[in-house]
């Protein structure tokens, strides 16, 4: 059997723990691999490691650290195909899909190869009287990653690519669920160039994630997934000072207007509420059309969408989606489900049966929606993380636009409709982190930031385009006059620029 040990110091070591788990091939249910989950010890190692490699990756200068970038960029496209077959087989999702995923990471690492220029300083001459004042962005030092299984190349590329652009060494803790394809991205970092130490991935659980929440030499954590494990990684990283941006778990409306164009609509419903089995947190998990004519018309049209939804492998092409993550991952949403109908919704489409012919011990179950599902219930609080998308039926638009504003989660929101003032008016109201106007899912491109509001986000910078160059970087700002420049003679009260 396949065995996933680390990757610390530029190459992939055997942990020593001796504890390990399971990777699942999600599609036939068998155990593909065993990965080896870090102690403490092995954890600490790993930080010393690229502390001592980080001075000198630190003092390189923009351009060389872009170049590594832009060589990566060349070496993932030679390896695209068989990246995105390993991240479809660990994580279940279709190869074209994984491709997606890929992409959409690659996009950022596209970014930070604009990082001379991302790193630039302020300058003012002529201050004060023979004063220039300049500022300068510094590398943290050694930063961490503690990353998701449903976006195992995306994300861990978020992260680490611009932090590792800015100078610092990055240690990575992917999801223990799919970690194939972050250590095959840090081999590939290795393979164009860059040094030995700078990116490492240590897997693990939740014992690896406390050791970097421990050590006093990570100065700055991103993490990604759950709103439980987000909001307890930001206070407990708060409380040995580090920096902390964490992301969380979702529950994104789509908001169907009266004039909403209904074929496109339930379009971007059906890939954006079934895609990727629903384990996306920018995925449609609620729909609520406006006013009982729209509603009657969008049922109509979308309950044999979803009975028609393709479900194959992970290597099937033709599939909408594949299996879920984990058997675990299944029967909790079964589970919802079941908790669904007990609360009164009505489960128009039940998938919970699909069976996949010649993989019955897969992962898989068909696409299930829920209509006249209401705001008390649990299906509609609580992420379900899974095909199952539910109809709320609001009376009017404010009714409609007060659905997400007053949910706990806030990471994305979509309004279907062609009334300009109305989407504009939505976009400006909406209390939710990123809209999208006729787009189901509004996914910031790499030079924007990404980023949820209320429990979809903790810490107060959002990941890539600008904000993740100040999240990795700390300003210096200096105050200079030479001593040819005008003589004052002692001050003593504070210096200002009257
Ligand atoms: P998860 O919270 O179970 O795991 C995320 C990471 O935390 C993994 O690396 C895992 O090993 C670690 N972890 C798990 N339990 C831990 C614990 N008790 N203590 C310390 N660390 C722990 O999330 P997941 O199931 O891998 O991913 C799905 C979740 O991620 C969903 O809630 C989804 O909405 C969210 N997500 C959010 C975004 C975003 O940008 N907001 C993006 C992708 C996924």
């Amino acid at each position: 059997m396949r065995t996933i040990g680390h990757f610390i110091g530029g190459r992939e070591v055997k942990g020593t723990s001796g504890r390990t788990a399971d990777v699942f091939e999600p599609m036939t249910g068998e155990v593909q691999a065993k990965v080896d989950l870090a102690s403490k010890a092995e954890m600490r190692a790993a930080v010393e490691n690229a502390k001592a490699a980080q001075v000198e990756w630190g003092n390189t200068n923009p351009q060389r650290r872009a170049r590594i970038m832009m060589k990566f960029l060349e070496l993932a496209q030679r390896d695209y195909d068989k990246l995105a077959d390993l991240l479809a087989r660990e994580h279940g999702k279709t190869v074209p899909d994984a491709k997606g995923d890929i992409q959409r990471g690659l996009e950022v690492v596209e970014f930070a190869c604009g990082i001379p220029h991302l790193m630039k300083g302020e300058y003012t001459e002529g201050a004060g009287p023979g004063i220039d004042i300049y500022s300068m962005r510094q590398p943290l030092g050694v930063v961490a990653g503690i990353t998701p299984f449903n976006f195992p190349a995306m994300i861990p590329m978020w992260k680490f690519a611009p932090a590792i652009a800015c100078g610092n060494a990055f240690v990575l803790k992917p999801s223990e669920r799919d970690p194939g394809v972050p250590m095959a991205l840090a081999a590939l970092m290795i393979e164009a160039g860059l040094p030995p130490g700078i990116l490492n991935v240590v897997n693990g659980d939740k014992e690896a994630v406390d050791a970097i929440l421990d050590d006093p030499d990570i100065k700055a954590v991103g993490f990604v997934g759950s709103s439980p494990i987000a909001q307890y990684i930001y206070e407990r990283a708060a409380q040995t000072g580090k920096r902390a941006q964490c992301f969380g778990g979702a529950k994104n409306h789509a908001i169907i207007m009266p004039d909403a164009d209904m074929d496109q609509t339930v379009d971007a419903l059906i890939g954006a509420g079934y895609g990727s089995a629903g384990e996306r947190c920018m995925a449609i998990s609620v729909a609520v059309p406006v006013g009982k004519t729209t509603a009657d018309r969008l049922m109509e049209k979308l309950i044999p969408r979803v009975e028609a939804l393709k479900i194959g492998t992970s290597i099937d092409p033709s599939a909408d989606f594949g299996p879920l993550v984990t058997r675990a991952a299944l029967e909790r949403v079964k589970d919802y489900v079941e908790v669904g109908i007990k609360e009164g919704a009505t489960l128009a489409v039940d998938g919970r049966g699909f069976k996949m012919q010649g993989y019955e011990n897969g992962f898989y179950m068909g696409g299930c929606l829920f209509d006249n599902v209401t705001k008390d219930m649990r299906i509609y609080k609580e992420e379900i993380f899974g095909p199952v998308l539910s109809v709320v039926r609001a009376h009017d638009y404010n009714e409609a636009l007060a659905l997400p504003s007053d949910h706990d989660y806030g990471n994305g929101v979509a309004i279907f409709t062609r009334d300009g003032d109305a989407a504009r008016d939505f976009a400006a109201k909406v209390n939710v982190g990123m809209v999208g106007i006729n787009v189901p899912i509004p996914v910031p491109i790499a030079y924007y930031t990404f980023g949820g509001w209320k429990k979809s986000g903790f810490g107060d910078l959002n990941q890539h385009g600008p904000d993740s160059i100040r999240f990795y970087t700390k300003t210096k700002t200096v105050t200079a006059r030479w001593p040819s420049g005008v003589k004052e003679g002692a001050e003593f009260s504070i210096p200002t620029m009257k």
